[in-house]
């Protein structure tokens, strides 16, 4: 029997919250070597799915980045975060939205796509479910959390915003996407952005697979990751299809960026912010890192 063997790609995201003029060498170095972790796991045939998985749990626990140990606290001062994942094959996907306290949001979210018959669990419920799988807990949550590359305590809010992602396509033809973060910072207790929608925040089918960062009211409200997939299905390229999206989300007042990958491994990585920190890799393409233009 022939196996086939599908071409790789992928994508990552550090959040599209970045300011012109600050130094996020740290944080490109990082994404420069879990890009290369990655691409190393998808040529070894790994799914779509794991390195998604993979790529943002390493993300959430490096304290780089707004999301997991870098996550912002709200206006209450504690740390709410929210994570989703999708399996573009079976259209699988699972998510926690305002979780407090677990290492990895990421993971959680899969857990609630492969145990439970759930799509969203949300607060004290994907906290109770997190603890009873037995997820690994942030015991000590005032000497875990820090600040994240690029952001200092004066300007939290100018920095209002960040997240991670990651997309990929891997060697049996599958798509699949994660999205994870702590939100913005000084949010409402309870707030939940787009990153934990499936939809908005994250989406993947068998023809693309999308991660959104940015402000993630105007990003809810212009349609996300779905709308972009949705576009691109009825033909559009996949250039045209993300520029529109991003063109509603500045029409409604925000910003955002967006990492996406085709069934045919093309990739995108636009936005309409001062910069997004990412990488990408794949098999015809060389590993790129950057965060500004
Ligand atoms: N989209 C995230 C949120 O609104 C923030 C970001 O991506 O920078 O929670």
């Amino acid at each position: 029997m022939t196996t086939m063997t599908h071409d790789f790609a992928l994508a990552l995201h550090g959040g599209a919250g970045v300011v012109a003029g600050r130094d996020y060498a740290t944080t490109e170095k990082h994404l420069r070597e879990l890009a290369e972790d990655c691409r190393n796991w998808l040529a070894e045939g790994r799914s779509a799915l794991d390195v998604v998985e993979h790529a943002v749990e390493q993300l959430e626990i490096s304290g780089l980045y707004v999301a997991g140990r870098g996550s912002a606290p709200n206006s209450s001062g504690y740390v709410e975060l929210d994570a989703s994942i999708m399996d573009g094959h079976s259209r699988a996907a699972g998510a926690v939205a305002a979780l407090r306290d677990f290492v990895s949001p990421v993971k959680v979210a899969r857990g609630v796509m492969e145990k439970t018959p759930h799509v969203l669990l949300a607060g004290t419920g994907a906290g109770i479910f997190a603890k009873t799988n037995q997820f690994a807990a942030v015991d000590n949550p005032a000497g875990y959390y820090t600040l994240p590359v690029g952001v200092t305590t004066d300007d939290i809010q100018d920095i209002s915003h960040g997240t991670v992602g990651a997309a990929a396509l891997d060697t049996s033809g599958h798509l699949a996407a994660a999205t994870s973060t702590g939100g913005t910072f000084g949010k409402l207790e309870g707030r939940i952005g787009d990153t934990p929608l499936i939809g908005p925040g994250t989406w993947a089918d068998d023809n693309i697979a999308i991660s959104c960062t940015g402000t993630g009211e105007h990003i809810i409200r212009a349609g996300g990751a779905a709308a972009i997939a949705f576009r691109y299905r009825s033909g559009i390229t996949l250039t045209d299809a993300v520029a529109e999206m991003l063109d509603e989300v500045k029409r409604l007042g925000g910003d955002a960026g967006v990492i996406a990958i085709t069934r045919d491994g093309e990739i995108a990585m636009p936005y309409n912010s001062e910069g997004m920190k990412r990488a990408s890799v794949s098999t015809s393409s060389a590993l790129h890192v950057a965060t500004f233009r």
